[in-house]
């Protein structure tokens, strides 16, 4: 059988020939062992060729193994399948009184391919996604099973792992006592108003803060503040509440977002930005997008007001976030406080390129770290001082995939030497 699969963008169609969905761990287990080359394909909403097996490779999916979700009231812990995604999870987890601390702009994405990019939401005081995982389950390439725990030393290498690893049949994550959110949108942000320190305050007002701009004009069209009800509220002085439903790319409908106005709810259906029944974001899209150390977000800012012209032609809209430090070797966080500036661009690969490639000029004095699902151009090379603990995780490659069974040429790139 031959079948064109692609990523969920449609920007990249997998030279694999056919895309695996083995019925039982069993069967994906004799698969991996019999396989020279093997890659996992999540929900394939990366938009690079991270997942890429080539010609000759193995593409594998999970999404036909019975979709685990072990919830544990007691411990307040759950053991998600490694093809299991966030809606369905956060779903289940709800239902026991439980709740994920953050989650994407979109619950659509697979936990394992999400965690293995780095991926995240936003808030001072938020680490990425892989911040909760408690334990991974990898099949290795000759078929058995290892699984690094919080507190064992190549642990820091196992979350974010590119998928170079093995293939996460399951993962462990922590849980809370289940919380309500509060979500309103603010519009018009002068950039001004980010000078000397506002930054800090603006992003801190609430649980998760995300500012929006197409950088048509200064400053920014919209502010995201979601506030959890079990903490202290702060006000919001900086702009002025939005009048009807917003969408953050301009020209989509706000029905398909999450509920505003200040309207509480269910964690999982106000952390996102998106609706799950709906499709998130504008759908015919690339994104890109750059974590930064947050001492530097001002200047970062800036220097992207100075590129407005050469941004906007190609935006549909520029996301800006924070996350905290992470401990992930290779999580785009790791070790620093962050900013992330996201780009979702228009679908039209030729023209974006070198609009990429000018935002990556005018941010690397501030070392930036690009998306590992996202579209980049910095060449690997670069990006190696940018992560300390490099060698460390190429280490651990070497331990556990001695063959480069689960390599290609992305993962290739990154670990270099
Ligand atoms: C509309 C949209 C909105 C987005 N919003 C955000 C956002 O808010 N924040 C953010 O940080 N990112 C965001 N992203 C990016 C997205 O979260 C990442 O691309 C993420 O990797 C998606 O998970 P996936 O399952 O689709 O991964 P895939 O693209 O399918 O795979 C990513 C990597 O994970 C590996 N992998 C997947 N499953 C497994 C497994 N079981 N075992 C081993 N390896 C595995 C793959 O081999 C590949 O290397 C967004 C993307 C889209 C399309």
């Amino acid at each position: 059988m031959t079948e064109s699969v692609t990523n969920w963008a449609g920007n990249i169609t997998y030279a694999a020939k056919e895309l695996h969905r083995p019925r039982t761990v069993e069967a994906l287990r004799a698969l991996v062992a019999e396989s020279s080359r093997v890659r996992v394909l999540g929900s394939g909403h990366s938009f690079n060729d991270i997942a890429e097996p080539g010609a000759d490779g193995v593409l594998l999916s999970l999404a036909a193994l019975p979709p685990v979700i072990e919830v544990d009231t007691e411990e307040r812990t759950v053991r998600v399948g490694g093809g299991v995604r966030y809606a369905e999870l956060a779903r289940e987890v709800h239902r026991h009184g439980l709740a994920l601390a953050n989650m994407a702009s979109l619950p659509h994405i697979s936990v394992a391919g999400s965690v293995a990019t780095g991926t995240h939401g936003s808030g001072v005081g938020n680490g990425p996604l892989s911040s909760s995982v408690r334990a991974v389950e990898l099949v290795t390439a000759d078929g058995s099973t290892v699984t690094p725990a919080r507190g064992d030393e190549r642990f820091g290498g196992a979350v974010t792992s590119l998928g170079a690893l093995g293939v996460v049949t399951a993962l462990t994550l922590d849980l809370e006592p289940a919380y309500e959110v509060e979500q309103r949108v603010f519009t018009e942000l002068p950039l001004e108003v980010l000078d000397s320190g506002t930054f800090d305050a603006v992003m801190a007002a609430a649980y998760s803060v995300s500012l929006f701009t197409d950088w048509r004009e200064p400053g920014f069209r919209q502010v995201w503040v979601k506030h959890r009800t079990d903490r202290p509220r702060t006000d919001f002085p900086w702009a002025a509440p939005a009048a009807e439903k917003m969408h953050p790319v301009p020209g989509m409908p706000g029905v398909n977002c999450t509920e505003q106005f200040g309207v509480p709810g269910p964690w999982h259906d106000r952390l996102p930005h998106f609706r799950a029944e709906f499709t998130p974001s504008s759908g015919a899209e690339l994104q890109s997008e750059y974590l930064l150390p947050r001492e530097t977000a001002v200047d970062v800012l800036r220097a992207l007001d100075g590129i407005r012209e050469t941004v906007a032609p190609v935006l549909q809209t520029c996301e800006v976030r924070t996350v905290a430090a992470e401990e992930q070797w290779i999580g785009p966080a790791y070790g620093r406080d962050t900013v992330a500036v996201h780009f979702t661009w228009i679908e039209d690969t030729p023209t974006v390129l070198p609009v990429v490639r000018r935002v990556e000029e005018v941010l690397a004095p501030f070392a930036p770290r690009p998306h590992w699902g996202k579209v980049f151009t910095t060449p690997p090379a670069e990006l190696h001082d940018r992560y300390p603990r490099l060698p460390d995780f190429r280490a651990l490659v070497r331990e556990l995939d001695p063959e480069g069974t689960f390599g290609n040429a992305f993962v290739r790139g990154v670990l270099g030497g």
